[in-house]
C-alpha cells in the first residue's frame, strides 16, 4: 500500500516517516510541506534520522495524491481542507489527524467522505479510543448527580484548546447522556462564576513543557469520585494508529470512519 504524508516535516510527520519505513505492508511514496518550508527539496528519510531514500519532500499536493493509495494528514485545519480536495480529485483515501477544525472545515471533511474513505480521529492511540468507550459506559450509568470534569495537558507548542481528544471525550459523555455538548459545556471559568449547574461538562486546559498528551475525566458526586486517565508518553502511538487506519481503509467504500471503527470497538 502506497502511503503519502502531508506535513511530513512536522512532529507527527517525522514520526510517521520513521514508523512507515520499518512497517511491513506499507510503502512511503512521498511527502509534502507547504511551499515556503525550508524542508522542501530535502530527502524525506533524513527528516526522521534514516539514510537517504531518494524520495524528496515536495510541495505539490496534486502530485502526491495522484500516486498515493492513502494520504495521512497531521497539519493545520486550512491545509486539511485543500487535502480533502486532493483526495476527492484522485480517489485517494485520507487519514485525518489534524485537530481544531471549525464547522466549515469539518464540513469539508464530511463532504470528501461522500467520495472516498476518510478515517478521522482526534486521537489515534488505542488507549484513548478505549477510554472513549469507557467514557460512554460511565456517563450512561452515572447520571447528572455525577459532575463531569475533563482536563488535559499538552506541550507548549499546541495551538488549539481544549484538545480535540478532550472535546471527543466530552462528546462521548454528552451523547451517552442524550444531550448536546455545546449546550452543556463550560470551557472558561474566571471570576465570579456562580455555582456549578447540574449536568454541565467542564473543561480545563494545561499547557507546558514537552507533554505529549494527558487526558482525565472525573465523575464527581457527593461521597465518591470516579477518575479515568490516559497518558501518552510518545507520539509513536498516534503514528502507529494512523498507519493501522491507513492499512484498514484499503478498498473501503467511501464514508467517514473513526479509529473506533478501525479497532472494532
Ligand atoms: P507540527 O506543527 O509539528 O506539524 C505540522 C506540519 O504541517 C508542519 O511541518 C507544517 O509546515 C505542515 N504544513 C502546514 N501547512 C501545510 C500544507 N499546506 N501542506 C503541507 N504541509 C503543511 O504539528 P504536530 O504536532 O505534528 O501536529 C499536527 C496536527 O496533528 C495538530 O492539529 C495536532 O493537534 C494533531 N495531532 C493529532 C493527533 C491524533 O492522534 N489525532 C496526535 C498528535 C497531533
Amino acid at each position: 500500500m502506497k502511503v503519502g504524508i502531508v506535513g511530513c516535516a512536522g512532529r507527527m510527520g517525522r514520526m510517521l516517516i520513521s514508523e512507515i519505513l520499518v512497517n511491513e505492508g506499507v510503502t512511503l511514496i512521498g511527502g509534502t510541506e507547504h511551499s515556503e518550508s525550508a524542508f522542501v527539496g530535502h530527502d524525506i528519510a533524513k527528516l526522521a534520522g534514516f539514510d537517504e531514500t531518494g524520495i524528496i519532500v515536495g510541495s505539490d499536493t496534486d502530485a502526491l495524491f495522484s500516486v498515493s493509495d492513502v494520504v495521512i494528514d497531521f497539519t493545520l485545519p486550512q491545509a486539511t481542507i485543500s487535502h480533502t480536495q486532493g483526495a476527492v480529485k484522485y480517489g485517494t483515501a485520507l487519514v485525518v489527524g489534524t485537530t481544531g477544525l471549525n464547522k466549515e472545515e469539518q464540513a469539508a471533511v464530511v463532504k470528501a467522505s461522500k467520495s472516498v474513505a476518510v478515517i478521522q480521529a482526534a486521537n489515534f492511540s488505542i488507549g484513548v479510543n478505549l477510554l472513549l468507550t469507557l467514557t460512554s459506559q460511565a456517563a450512561s450509568v452515572l447520571e447528572n448527580d455525577y459532575d463531569i470534569e475533563i482536563y488535559e495537558m499538552h506541550h507548549r507548542h499546541k495551538v488549539d484548546a481544549p484538545s480535540g481528544t478532550a472535546l471527543a471525550l466530552g462528546e462521548a459523555a454528552a451523547k451517552a447522556r442524550g444531550v448536546d455538548l455545546v449546550s452543556v459545556s463550560e470551557r472558561i471559568r474566571d471570576g465570579n462564576t456562580g455555582t456549578r449547574s447540574p449536568g454541565n461538562i467542564g473543561f480545563a486546559t494545561l499547557r507546558g513543557g514537552d507533554v505529549v498528551g494527558d487526558h482525565s475525566l472525573i465523575f464527581a458526586a457527593d461521597g465518591e469520585r470516579l477518575e479515568l486517565t490516559h497518558k501518552a508518553s510518545s507520539r509513536r502511538v498516534f503514528a502507529r494508529g494512523a498507519i493501522r487506519s491507513a492499512k484498514w481503509c484499503e478498498h473501503k467504500a467511501p464514508g467517514l470512519y473513526s479509529m473506533r471503527d478501525v479497532l472494532g470497538l
